[in-house]
């Protein structure tokens, strides 16, 4: 079985106090539910040690917003590298967000560089994929997230692959307010894990945690994670509400699937 998961991405959001209130409530208010869902947060880069060390011992994990592509060390001005993320503690980096994607020019082939240089030290990448409005409506969307997948994934063997989690979000739903149904949702993940199952085996595709983000809230999120395929959420905006992101994850530990 496949445990749920809550990534929030913080997006370009905090300053020193109000991440101090906002892990202060979230750290009090998840803590009954903590065996049964995973949490993480992910806060701007500058922030990343600040809010580890308001968060040891809590049981919720930190996650970075993106790494380098670059390895290591090296004459990359603004740059962060895998080894210096690793090195403070950081368990999980988003990699490939649509946000990325588009005002950073992260091309699928940067994206497989971040992706393995995150998988070397051993931090789990959350890969980000999904279509733009236009895509859906001309029926192309299957054919890109395939793409985005295979590309990402590419001279990676299924064992390196093994720490990888994927995250379905459909840009026309990030941000906006309109969140893909939930058999919309479902359907794409049905046939992420088919592709996945098709091209790296059964066993990694029955693996791999797949979330759902965009525009997910308390009010959404019951249905959503009751999906089969649907392991949990990638939440922006209502991550950074205390009472709105433990509702999201209280719905992922108490979905039907858990048990
Ligand atoms: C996101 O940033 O990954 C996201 C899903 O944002 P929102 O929940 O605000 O749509």
């Amino acid at each position: 079985m496949r445990k749920a998961l809550v990534a929030g991405n913080w997006k370009m959001h905090g300053r020193i106090t109000q991440n101090i209130n906002l892990i202060d409530d979230l750290v009090k208010q998840l803590s009954p539910i903590k065996e049964s869902v995973s949490v993480l947060v992910c806060p701007p880069l500058v922030y990343l040690n600040q809010v580890s060390g308001l968060l040891a011992e809590a049981g919720i994990e930190v996650g970075a917003q993106d790494v380098s592509r670059f390895e290591k060390d090296g004459a990359h001005t603004g740059d962060c590298s895998a080894e210096m993320l690793a090195d403070i503690g950081v368990s999980y980096a988003l990699v490939g967000h649509s946000e990325r994607r588009s005002e950073h020019q992260d091309t699928d082939a940067v994206i497989a560089l971040k992706l393995k240089n995150l998988l070397q030290v051993g931090i789990k990448p959350i890969l980000c994929i999904g279509e733009s409005l236009e895509q859906r409506e001309e029926g192309t969307f299957e054919k890109v997230i395939a793409d985005q997948i295979s590309n990402a994934f590419s001279g990676l063997s299924v064992e390196e692959l093994s720490n990888v989690i994927l995250a379905y979000e459909p840009i026309w739903a990030i941000g906006t307010g309109k969140t893909a149904s939930p058999d919309q949702a479902q359907a794409v993940h049905a046939y992420i894990r088919q592709m996945l199952a098709s091209d790296y085996g059964s066993e990694f595709s029955e693996k791999v945690t797949i979330l759902y983000g965009g525009s997910v809230k308390a009010a959404n999120a019951d249905q959503l994670f009751s999906q089969p395929d649907i392991d949990g959420g990638l939440i922006g905006g209502a991550a950074l509400v205390s009472e709105e992101f433990t509702a999201i994850c209280r719905a992922a530990a108490t979905s039907p699937k858990n048990g």
